[in-house]
């Protein structure tokens, strides 16, 4: 499987991070180039205090890995960043919320040009506004869990974890009447075991992201916009079968979006929802990396 498969090696190597988790490498798991689709892939050490917009979030501590893809010992990825397609295909997807006036209004702007994208909601702000959530729902929306309060998860005890996995899907499922299938980390917060965990456990594929505007520093709309189209740093910006991150918690990103969304319709691209996008993985082999795309294994610091 030549789709994005990453070592933690590389990540590290370039960062001096130390590893999330004391796991040892994983037999079957080797470093390989991103592949065209892919966006870049990074550390979060030293990763900044929470936005004063998502109180509940903690600051993961330094040195935490960034948000990688990876593989499982028999070849399985057991997270994705991004996918292989054939086609214009992206899928857009915000954080932290539901909030009760911003994501309402990004509904509205969804709403009018008829774009399906995907929220991962903390299960603490869905117990707030279950209203917001099931018109996401309604609207043909995807939605994943983002854990109840906003914890990594790699430092949680088992019984931590059921609580921020099992109570959120159990919250959504409740209030939405779907079960759920995708479950985004915050901070991008995994390691192959908890990932694999997630997944076989509490039924989640682990969702991360290869496109990342860090709309949570507030930026502005202007360069949130700018940095999704086009990249910024080492992160390229949107290529087919992207899985764009976001936050639907502040301001700057939902006015960022209708002039996004706009120039990304006007370039071609289809916005599908996460699980789309993975049903859509090109089944043909991936081509054979070229030395360049090593490159854009750099990191930078990122909230999710
Ligand atoms: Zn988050």
């Amino acid at each position: 499987m030549a789709l994005v498969i990453l070592s933690a090696a590389i990540a590290t190597a370039q960062q001096g991070a130390a590893p999330i988790s004391p796991i040892p490498a994983i037999p079957g798991i080797t470093a390989a180039p991103l592949p065209q689709t892919s966006g870049a892939v990074g550390t979060i050490g030293g990763l900044s205090p929470s936005s004063p917009a998502n109180p509940s979030a903690v600051a993961a501590p330094a040195g935490m890995q960034a948000p990688m893809q990876l593989a499982s010992p028999n070849g399985e990825r057991s997270s994705f960043n991004s996918i292989r397609v054939d086609g214009p295909y992206i899928a857009m997807t915000f954080d932290d919320g539901p909030d009760a006036k911003l994501t309402p209004r990004l509904l509205d702007i969804l709403k009018e040009r008829n774009i399906h994208a995907t929220f991962f909601v903390l299960g603490e702000r869905v117990k707030d506004h279950p209203e917001i959530l099931q018109r996401e729902i309604a609207e043909g929306h995807e939605v994943g869990n983002h854990s109840w309060d906003h914890k990594a998860l790699n430092k949680l005890a088992e019984g931590g974890l059921q609580h921020e996995l099992a109570d959120t899907s159990e919250l959504i499922k409740q209030t939405g009447g779907k079960p759920v299938i995708l479950m985004r980390p915050p901070y991008g917060a995994t390691n192959p075991r908890l990932s694999r965990a997630i997944e076989k456990e509490y039924g989640m594929k682990v969702i991360l992201w290869s496109v990342d505007p860090d709309d949570w520093k507030d930026p502005g709309a202007h360069v949130v916009s700018e940095r999704i189209l086009n990249g910024w740093k080492q992160s390229g910006g949107t290529k087919p079968g992207a899985i764009i991150l976001a936050h639907d918690i502040h301001k700057g990103t939902i006015e960022a979006m209708p002039a996004t969304l706009d120039a990304l319709l006007a370039k071609g691209y289809k916005f599908v929802t996460v699980s789309e996008l993975i049903a859509l993985e090109s089944k043909t082999p991936a081509p054979s990396p070229t030395p360049s795309a090593q490159k854009s294994t750099k990191s930078k610091k990122r909230q999710s």
